[in-house]
């Protein structure tokens, strides 16, 4: 079983990649392939499951 709590909060993934794809994890917890640019952010947070995505 998963540690994750029910607060549904993720740990944060750290790329150097411009560009980061999400899927929820794929499976039944998971949400369509959805991809995000971080442009000028920092930090993206998926719009379906909130996973956060940090630019190194
Ligand atoms: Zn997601």
């Amino acid at each position: 079983m998963s540690a994750t709590t029910a607060t549904g909060q993720a740990q944060p993934i750290e790329t150097s990649d411009k560009t980061v794809a999400c899927n929820g994890g794929g499976g039944a917890l998971g949400h369509p392939l959805t991809y995000y640019t971080f442009g000028d952010k920092k930090q993206i947070d998926c719009r379906y499951c909130g996973q956060v995505f940090v630019k190194k």
